[in-house]
């Protein structure tokens, strides 16, 4: 039998009338490339949209047009987020960070027709100019008076706004209707397309609103370090309008220094990223011996949060929440905040849980041996973790095969990653089934190891690579980036390793490095890592 139930499609732009009109002195308070600081509420936010949308419309975007974004956390990249997607178009956020052949082939193969830019991104574009398609229409997120001289044919956004009206008849849509594009660079390949539908986005929203109520809430101030340009701010842009928490974004200024000094002077309750901008806040937090006033909570994910950095914040107040998600997966699959009766568990029970990536309702998940058979969820058996939900793809934009080789026979996409689910229910990150080091035949768990040698306090950053071995076909080799003055030998680094794993385990070369090579999303590079050391050699293995 039917439900008697009404059918309204779900809709990103509700998501902002509401705030406007529920929430409308929560504000969005903005670093400016300009240099400037600016406040904007969400009443002001969604006038604003609306004379963007009119003016969009006017250079002829229409329903389904791709509208491309390069640009840092800011009021403008969020109207321009509700615009494209309110309007029936689809917002392509572009991550600045690709490589000059990525961004060609993404631009490209999305068949972009508007791209919005920043300020910071003018001499990038003028590079790229010659390779990109010639229908192409830009759009420099500024003022009249802050325009540059340059070559290219720039319009200005703020004029595209100017004497627009302050509302807009927002389409009705299907909810399954696209609204935004996020291509995720894999390690090897062209970048793939995950496209994300207002359905999939608004349920996304709500999911991650009712389980990360310490984050998310009325009156909170958010600041999102994850960029926009990586799968959407991991949903905040959608997430704190919806409860009417205030966005503190911090444009391109992410080092620990400045970091500290925006959540100092905006107040600011909670801040998501990926953690090595919690190296760099760390730093900070230790040379001023000081913590913001007022953080009370990180969220952290993208790679896996060492134990020695949750427990770092934890002992200084601020509660952390370790993630995992995927850019296919809108994109937090799980999270790690204990269930109440957890909570009261002793310190080092309580890290050891907050450790693990945890669990989030609106996502299935399930871990396969080699055959794809089910494993259980036990805490001990290890396996590829596939996963089902409303805000996972079912395939990639425009691309058959790789949607091929990622869809399972029964509809779940297979995340690449190798995880243990325990009896509560928590996910378990082991590795990135291509990271795993297999020695003698048994698998060895990178992450696990660079969490234990991110606990010497002579290492500031570390990853451990697999590199081929003779006798035992790989072997972990750790590349340490120092401490201050610290030069830690690898006797050191397994003296603290003692206890936590097997000796056949520990790492057989260590090699100090200035820095880790980072991925265009922020997170070391193994592939940059693996290619640099590509020569090298066991001192046994000849
Ligand atoms: P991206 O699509 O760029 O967000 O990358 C997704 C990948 O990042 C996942 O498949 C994981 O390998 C990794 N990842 C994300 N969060 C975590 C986490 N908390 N712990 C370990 N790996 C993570």
């Amino acid at each position: 039998m039917q439900g008697l139930m009404m059918n309204q499609p779900l809709s990103v732009i509700e998501l902002l009338r509401f705030a406007a009109e529920i929430h409308g002195s929560a504000e969005i308070v903005s670093v400016r490339t300009e240099g400037d600081l600016h406040r904007e509420t969400y009443t002001q936010a969604f006038a604003r949209t609306a004379q963007l949308a009119h003016g969009l419309r006017a250079l002829g975007v229409g329903p389904g047009d791709r509208v491309a974004t390069l640009a840092w956390n800011g009021h403008r990249h969020f109207e321009l987020y509700y615009a494209i997607s309110g309007m029936g178009a689809v917002c392509h956020t572009i991550n600045p960070r690709l490589s000059a052949e990525q961004m060609v082939y993404i631009i490209t193969h999305a068949e972009d027709r508007v791209l919005c830019l920043d300020l910071t991104f003018v001499p990038l574009i003028e590079a790229l100019a010659e390779q990109l398609p010639d229908n192409l229409t830009f759009v420099l997120m500024t003022d009249r008076a802050h325009m540059p001289d340059t070559p290219l044919d720039l319009l200005c956004y703020e004029e595209l706004l100017d004497g627009q009206p302050e509302s807009y008849d927002w389409p009705v849509l299907p909810e399954d209707t696209a609204m935004g594009l996020c291509y995720t660079s894999g390690t090897t390949g062209n970048p793939k397309g995950a496209l994300f539908s207002h359905r999939s986005t608004v349920l996304h929203a709500l999911f991650m609103s009712v389980t990360l109520p310490r984050s998310l809430h009325e009156g909170a101030r958010i600041l999102p370090v994850v960029p926009m340009f990586h799968v959407n701010s991991w949903g905040l842009p959608y997430g704190a309008p919806l409860v009417g928490a205030s966005l503190i974004m911090p444009g391109p200024k992410l080092d620990g220094a400045s970091l500290f000094d925006l959540m100092e002077s905006e107040q600011v309750t909670a801040s998501w990223g990926v953690p090595t901008v919690w190296l760099g806040l760390r730093e900070e937090i230790a040379k001023r011996d000081a913590v913001p006033s007022k953080l009370d909570q990180l969220a952290i994910g993208g790679s896996a949060a060492p134990r020695s950095m949750i427990e770092f914040y934890e002992t200084r107040g601020v509660d952390v929440c370790h993630a995992w998600g995927m850019t296919e997966m809108s994109p937090i699959g799980t999270q790690g905040q204990l269930p109440v009766p957890m909570q009261s568990l002793p310190f080092d029970a309580r890290m050891a849980a907050k450790s693990k990536q945890g669990r989030m309702f609106g996502v299935d998940l399930k871990i396969v041996d080699e055959d794809g058979a089910r494993l259980p969820h036990d805490g001990e058996a290890i396996g590829e973790l596939f996963v089902r939900g409303n805000g996972i793809v079912s395939g990639y934009f425009n691309n058959p095969e790789a949607t091929g080789a990622a869809i399972d026979a029964e509809g779940w996409f297979g995340t690449g990653d190798v995880a243990s689910i325990d009896k509560n229910g928590f996910l378990y990150i082991q590795d990135r089934a291509k990271d795993l080091i297999k020695s003698g035949g048994e698998w060895i768990s990178s992450i696990d190891l660079e969490n234990v040698a991110m606990a010497h306090p002579g290492v500031a950053n570390c990853a451990v690579i697999a590199i081929p071995h003779q006798k035992w076909d790989e072997r972990p080799l750790l590349i340490a980036v120092p401490a201050g003055e610290a030069r830690p030998s690898l006797e050191d680094i397994h003296a603290v390793m003692e206890g936590h794993f097997a000796r056949w385990q520990f790492p057989d070369g260590l090699e100090l490095v200035d820095e880790l090579p980072l991925t265009a999303t922020g997170k070391v590079s193994k592939l940059t890592l693996r290619q640099r050391f590509a020569d090298y050699r066991w001192a046994d293995a000849g």
